[in-house]
């Protein structure tokens, strides 16, 4: 199963995503995850993408589909991937089905977390991960960058009538069982 789990920063994909991986027994690909380990690891790619991370914007799609496509290579990604973060405009969506298209494969469902905005802030602000990107000046950039970049990849996916929109405010394990239910 290839699965997208969709939604504005603050949404809880990153939770939510680790609990489907155990769950599901599949791996995850978070593209912020592994732009964060090359930033820092110091590697070539973590000093290209840095300040961009930092400023809240968006990596170019082209640097961000060399990197899924180099990692969806790997074997371990044979039975199907937790898409987390990815992709997050509809130029990388459209790259990801052809690569997948490519191999025999498909994105099964794209599961969105509907939070209202304030309470994405309030949860960004509280979650206290350190992220240099998680300032309220910052938080204000990554929630425009959604709604003008990447929420048109959910009209995309919708077209492919792949699309489950689950409410996303609740405790932790409210929230899963929505998703579970929605993924069977
Ligand atoms: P995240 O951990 O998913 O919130 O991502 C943190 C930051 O990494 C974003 O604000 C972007 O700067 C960058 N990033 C992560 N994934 C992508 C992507 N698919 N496309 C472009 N930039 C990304």
């Amino acid at each position: 199963m290839n699965l997208i789990l969709f939604g504005p920063p603050g949404a809880g994909k990153g939770t939510q995503a680790e609990k489907l991986v155990n769950h599901f027994d599949l791996p995850h690909l978070s593209t912020g995850n592994i732009f964060r380990a090359n930033i820092k690891n110091e590697t070539p790619l973590g000093k290209k993408v840095k300040s961009i991370l930092d400023s809240g914007k968006l990596v170019p799609d082209e640097t961000v589909v060399e990197l899924v496509a180099d990692e969806l290579d790997n074997e371990k990604y044979d039975n199907g991937v937790i898409f987390d973060g990815f992709p997050r405009t509809v130029g990388q969506a459209k790259a990801l089905d052809q690569y997948l298209e490519a191999n025999g494969k498909k994105v099964d469902t794209l599961v969105t977390l509907d939070v209202p905005e304030e309470e994405l802030v309030n949860r960004i602000l509280s979650r206290g991960q350190g992220r240099t990107d998680d300032t309220p000046e910052k938080i204000k950039t990554r929630l425009q960058v959604y709604k003008k970049e990447t929420e048109p990849v959910l009209n995309y996916y919708k077209e492919h009538g792949i699309v489950e929109e689950i409410d996303g405010v609740g405790n932790v394990d409210e929230i899963f069982d929505r998703i579970k239910k929605a993924v069977s």
